[in-house]
C-alpha cells in the first residue's frame, strides 16, 4: 500500500478545512471549526490532546492529516521587547519573523517569499535573490509560532494585535497563499484580528492591487520611496511597468472598495542625497494631497518615513536627523499625516532592513552582488 501524503491543516483556510472534512474524511463540515479552535486558539498540534474530539475522528485525522508549523532555528529577545525568530522553511531555506510591541499594540512582520524576485535598489532582500513562494502553512505558521510564544489568547488577552505582510518578498506575487493566510489571521476561528489590523505591503503590482480589493478586505501599504517616475524607476524597477500615476489610480480604486475614512500608508525610505531633498518632499506632499482630494477626505494618504538602515555593500546612506525632521515637517505643514518609523530591536539586528534569512538563490543575483562587493549579504524588507 502506498502512503498518501498527510495534509498539513495549516495550509487550509476555514472553507478549505470544511471541504477537507466533508470530502476527504466524510465528516460534518462544522467539525472543522472544533479543530480550528484547537489549532489557533489553544496552539495544539497533537490530535491526541484535542479532548472534545471523538476517538474515531482523532484516528482519521492522525492517519490523513498533520499540523506542522515551520521549525524554529532560534529565537532572540531584544532589550526593548522586540522578538525575532529564525524559521526553517525547508532543509536549505530560512526566513526571519519579528514581533514589535509598542504602546497598546503588538505587530508581527511576516514574510511571503524566500527572498524576492523584484530588485529594489535599496533593499538587501533583493541582494539575496529569490528561491520560492511560501505556502499558506509557512505564512500562517509564522503567526502561529509568535502567538504561541507570546501566550496570545484570541478574543481575550491579545499581545499580538497587528500583522504586516512586510517581511521578505512581494506578497502580491504569492497571491493565493497570502490571501488564504490573511483570511486565517482575520477569521474568528483563527487569530480573530480586525480587517484593518492586517496590512499587506506591495511594491506596486497594479493589476494585483485591483484583485486584492475584490478578494480580501485588508489594509494596504505601498512601498513608494519616490514621488516621480524618473527617481522611482531608479529605486524600484517595477515602476517601469507600473508608473506612479497608474499606481496612484490603483490606490484610489482600492480605497474606493473599503470603508469610507480608511487610509493607505505610503512607505518612504529616506536615503541621503537621493530622495530626501526639500523639493522632493514638496513633490511628495503634492502627490499625497492629490490622492486625498481624489478620495474626498483628509488623511486618505499617510506617509511612513523610514530612515534607511544600511547593509554591507549598499551604495546608499541614511539621511541625517536634520534632513529627516525637515522632510517630515514639510509634509506635515502641507497637511499630510506623516510618521517617522522608530528603529526597534537594534541589539538583535531586527530593525527594518536588518533581517537575515537564508536563501538558496535561483536567480544568481546573490552571487553577482557578492562578487561586486565581496561581502556577505543580509536581507531588507519593503
Ligand atoms: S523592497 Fe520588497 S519588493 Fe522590493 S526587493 Fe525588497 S522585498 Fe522585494
Amino acid at each position: 500500500m502506498t502512503d498518501v501524503p498527510k495534509t498539513n491543516l495549516l495550509d487550509l483556510d476555514r472553507d478549505g478545512l470544511e471541504r477537507f472534512f466533508a470530502e476527504e474524511l466524510g465528516e460534518k463540515r462544522f467539525r472543522a471549526h472544533q479543530i480550528m479552535k484547537w489549532i489557533y486558539h489553544q496552539h495544539v498540534t497533537d490530535f491526541g490532546q484535542m479532548t472534545d474530539v471523538g476517538k474515531a475522528l482523532r484516528a482519521k485525522l492522525e492517519a490523513r492529516a498533520e499540523i506542522r508549523p515551520p521549525s524554529v532555528h532560534f529565537d532572540k529577545p531584544s532589550a526593548d521587547g522586540t522578538h525575532k525568530w529564525l524559521l526553517g522553511m525547508d532543509q536549505s531555506n530560512a526566513i526571519e519573523t519579528v514581533f514589535i510591541p509598542d504602546k497598546g499594540r503588538g505587530t508581527l512582520c511576516v514574510s511571503s517569499q524566500v527572498g524576492c524576485g523584484l530588485n529594489c535598489q535599496f533593499c538587501s532582500t533583493a541582494t539575496q535573490g529569490f528561491n520560492r513562494n511560501l505556502s499558506t502553512a509557512e505564512i500562517i505558521g509564522q503567526v502561529w509560532i509568535a502567538s504561541k510564544h507570546l501566550g496570545n489568547k484570541t478574543h481575550q488577552q491579545r499581545k499580538l494585535t497587528n500583522v504586516v505582510m512586510m517581511g521578505m518578498g512581494e506578497p502580491l506575487l504569492n497571491f493565493d497563499n497570502v490571501v488564504r493566510a490573511m483570511s486565517l489571521m482575520r477569521d474568528d476561528l483563527g487569530f480573530g484580528l480586525a480587517n484593518k489590523r492586517v496590512t499587506l505591503s506591495t511594491a506596486g503590482l497594479v493589476p494585483m492591487i485591483d484583485r486584492l480589493g475584490d478578494e480580501a478586505d485588508v489594509s494596504l501599504a505601498v512601498s513608494l520611496h519616490a514621488p516621480n517616475d524618473a527617481l522611482r524607476t531608479e529605486l524600484v524597477p517595477l515602476n517601469k511597468k507600473y508608473p506612479v500615476a497608474e499606481l496612484m489610480e490603483a490606490c484610489v480604486r482600492y480605497l474606493g472598495k473599503r470603508k469610507k475614512g480608511e487610509s493607505i500608508t505610503f512607505e518612504y525610505t529616506l536615503m541621503k542625497g537621493v530622495n530626501d531633498s526639500p523639493a522632493t518632499a514638496r513633490e511628495l506632499a503634492r502627490l499625497m494631497r492629490q490622492f486625498s482630494n481624489r478620495m474626498q477626505y483628509a488623511d486618505a494618504a499617510k506617509v511612513n518615513l523610514i530612515p534607511f538602515n544600511p547593509f554591507p555593500g549598499t551604495r546608499f546612506e541614511r539621511s541625517g536627523e536634520t534632513e529627516i525632521r525637515a522632510f517630515q515637517k514639510l509634509l506635515l505643514d502641507a497637511g499630510v499625516l506623516t510618521m517617522v518609523r522608530r528603529t526597534r530591536g537594534d541589539d538583535i539586528d531586527a530593525a527594518c532592513g536588518q533581517l537575515k534569512g537564508q536563501v538558496m538563490d535561483k536567480t544568481r543575483r546573490q552571487a553577482t552582488f557578492k562578487l561586486k562587493n565581496t561581502i556577505p549579504s543580509t536581507t531588507q524588507t519593503h
